[in-house]
């Protein structure tokens, strides 16, 4: 399998732009190297913005340096959008996906890089399906760990985000992105692993993006009918118990609600995997800022001092930045 580090838009006949590496250069006496730094870590083009997003675009603006690393190119995404479900549209996917995902990156104002794995497919059926040979889910992670780990010490992030060890949602991919990335993070600063992919950088948190919590739906929920609106979330609430509910494991909520229409446009820029009709877009955007107004993590690792509950991910971060 080929394997490809490069931001969205690169040449890829041109090494020398491989990766946004982070200059020394100085600007308004502020030293570049000494930026802040976000990676995010997501396995399909749309996972970034629809989990994280507003967060990415709040630290975009406050200067922050974020970048997105998506592990497949998914390829085997259905279509999801009615208006977009036409055969000249399924036999170009790669390309419609690659440009969707530019767009919405230009929206969120952030870099993104592909890992170069190939989509696995949301294998359906009864017994489930085996996946398909060379698909990401089937990497063994120490050796799809390993242009993560390249990139780590190319951008040199000082927090990371990822999926859960379910992956937030049953997908094979999601799964693997979350082993790829803990198994990245904790081998990116160790000099002994991989010395031919570069200087070693150890990131000093690692969050686990929280998904959808019961608190969450719950409060939207109420917040609708008070409104008096139809709410879409009545359904999936009646049939929570056979969820898991990580609620209790949030140790974080990064206030971003002025960048909720930020996510939301970058959302609508994989046409061809959301319904701009679909029912989460109905939720008026005032009723989201005001009922919950937040992005919302698990702190899963830090190598700062940090003490939870925070709502900062560069919180312990800056301190010592500053203090250096
Ligand atoms: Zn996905």
């Amino acid at each position: 399998m080929a394997l490809s580090i490069l931001p969205a838009g690169t040449d890829r006949d041109s090494p020398d732009q491989v990766c946004p590496v982070v200059s020394d250069q100085q600007v308004e006496g502020v030293s570049v190297a000494e930026k802040l730094r976000l990676m995010a870590v997501h396995a399909h083009p749309d996972d970034e913005s629809s989990k994280g997003a507003a967060t990415m675009a709040r630290y975009v603006a406050e200067g922050v340096e974020v970048l997105v690393a998506t592990c497949t190119g998914g390829e085997r995404g259905s279509v999801l959008n009615p208006k977009m479900d036409r055969p000249e549209v399924l036999a170009d996917i790669s390309n419609i996906r690659r440009a969707e995902m530019e767009k919405a990156r230009a929206i969120l104002g952030v870099d993104q890089a592909w890992l170069g794995f190939v989509d696995s497919g949301l294998p359906e059926g009864d017994p489930l399906p085996p996946l398909p040979e060379g698909c990401f889910g089937l990497v063994d992670p120490a050796e799809g760990a390993i242009p993560l780990i390249k990139l780590i010490r190319e951008f040199k992030p000082h927090v990371m985000t990822t999926y859960d060890e379910n992956g937030g949602y049953p997908h094979p991919d999601h799964v693997m992105c979350h082993k790829i990335s803990v198994v990245a993070f904790d081998a990116a600063g160790d000099p002994e692993q991989h010395p031919e992919l570069g200087e070693p950088w150890q990131p000093l948190k690692l969050y686990y993006n929280s998904g959808w919590t019961r608190a969450r739906m719950l409060a939207l929920h109420e917040g609708m009918l008070a409104a008096g609106l139809e709410s879409p979330y009545g359904e999936w609430l009646e049939k929570w118990s056979d969820r898991a509910d990580r609620g209790d494991k949030i140790t974080t909520r990064v206030e971003c609600g002025d960048y909720f229409e930020v996510r939301d446009d970058a959302l609508r820029a994989h046409a061809t995997q959301v319904d701009p009709d679909g029912f989460w877009f109905h939720v008026p955007m005032d009723l989201q800022q005001k009922v919950w107004p937040t992005e919302d993590f698990e702190l899963v690792r830090s190598l700062v001092d940090s003490p939870v509950p925070e709502s900062d991910l560069f919180a312990g971060i800056r301190e010592s930045i500053q203090a250096r």
